[in-house]
């Protein structure tokens, strides 16, 4: 199952989210009502006996929240725990339990946050343990199984949901009920066969190792806020942005990245305040191509490549550490 020599060292991060969710004893096992984060990172364990065969484990709980309510210190904090995990010689990799909720964006702030090259895996759950058919501990052995293989290392923060290992760079969820919750618009990397991975593809962009970013020095990041297109669209909401400090606002336009023609004054007025306009699509997948529908030469804004709203607004987040240069950014998002 590995290529160690003696058997892998996994650490597992517990954090809740359904993964760590029961139903009340009176509901039926098939009731959609259940409690996240109420399960142990241990008792996770404790409940898969297969998993003394894939890895010597040690077990610890970071926190125990539904996703739904990580804020920027929470993520901070993850990257730190991780940091610091990685860095012990004891350990070979990590594993993070995790709500599906807001899995992509603390998967991905990892990817660009925390300089190692061991696998780190993230992974969680569509039912509570107490469900007839819960998903939970197929995806934890197979992450286990991931994070306990040579060969996932140095290939970025990596999520493992229904079998298959995707990139934090891409990965997304797209369904709010089925098990096939989790999509990457430039397809999975890899998938569990037979408890093991097997890789198709790599990631282009920098991460972990090759990333430019380190909070080890910051306590808050700057705050970037999200605004979705629909149609009547109001200014109040990016004034509100603007009023509440955000340093850049990412707007979630329509298709390509589009702004509708009585938005773009709106825009520009952001840009000449020096608040940070970043053109992202609120379809979640193709790029945003600069000058296109909108000037972002004219103006000083960004495009986000690929990347959807929410990973965008973290890039954005971490690039305001480095530069507050809108080129500057731009090539950051160029980049990644
Ligand atoms: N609300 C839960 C969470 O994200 C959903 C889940 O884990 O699937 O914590």
């Amino acid at each position: 199952m590995t290529t160690h020599a003696r058997r892998p060292r996994i650490a597992l991060v517990g954090t809740g989210g359904t993964i760590a969710g029961a139903a009340p004893a009176q509901a039926g096992a098939t009731s959609a009502a259940y409690q996240s984060a109420v399960v142990t990172a241990r008792d996770l364990i404790d409940r898969i006996p297969a998993l003394a065969q894939v890895a010597d484990l040690q077990a610890e709980q970071l926190m125990q929240i539904d996703s739904a309510d990580f804020t920027d210190e929470q993520l901070l904090a993850l990257s730190r725990r991780v940091s610091a995990l990685c860095a012990r010689d004891d350990i070979d990799g990590v594993v993070v339990a995790h709500g599906t909720d807001t899995m992509e964006e603390s998967a991905y702030f990892l990817h660009l946050t925390v300089q190692s090259a061991k696998p780190i895996v993230l992974t969680g759950a569509m039912r509570p343990g107490t469900a007839l058919a819960a998903d939970g501990p197929a995806n934890l052995l197979h992450a286990m199984a991931v994070a306990a293989h040579a060969s996932s290392a140095g290939r970025g923060v990596l999520v493992v949901m229904n079998e298959e290992v995707h990139s934090a760079r891409d990965v997304a969820k797209v369904n709010a009920m089925r098990l096939d919750a989790f999509a990457s618009p430039h397809g999975p990397l890899g998938a569990v066969v037979e408890g093991a991975p097997r890789w198709y593809r790599a990631v282009a962009r920098p991460h972990t190792m090759s990333s430019e970013f380190d909070i080890a020095a910051i306590d808050t990041l700057p705050l970037v806020g999200v605004v979705t297109s629909h149609g009547q669209m109001r200014r109040d909401i990016y004034d509100a942005w603007v009023a509440a400090g955000a340093r850049a606002i990412v707007h979630a336009g329509f298709g390509g990245g589009t702004v509708p023609a009585y938005l773009k004054p709106v825009l520009a007025a952001l840009c000449a305040q020096c608040v940070l306009v970043v053109r992202a699509s609120r379809v979640g997948a193709g790029a945003v191509i600069r000058n296109a529908n909108f000037d972002d030469d004219a103006c000083g804004s960004v495009v986000t490549d690929d990347q959807n709203p929410p990973r965008a607004r973290l890039l954005a987040a971490l690039a305001l550490t480095r530069t507050s240069a809108p080129s500057g950014v731009q090539a950051i998002f160029d980049r990644y």
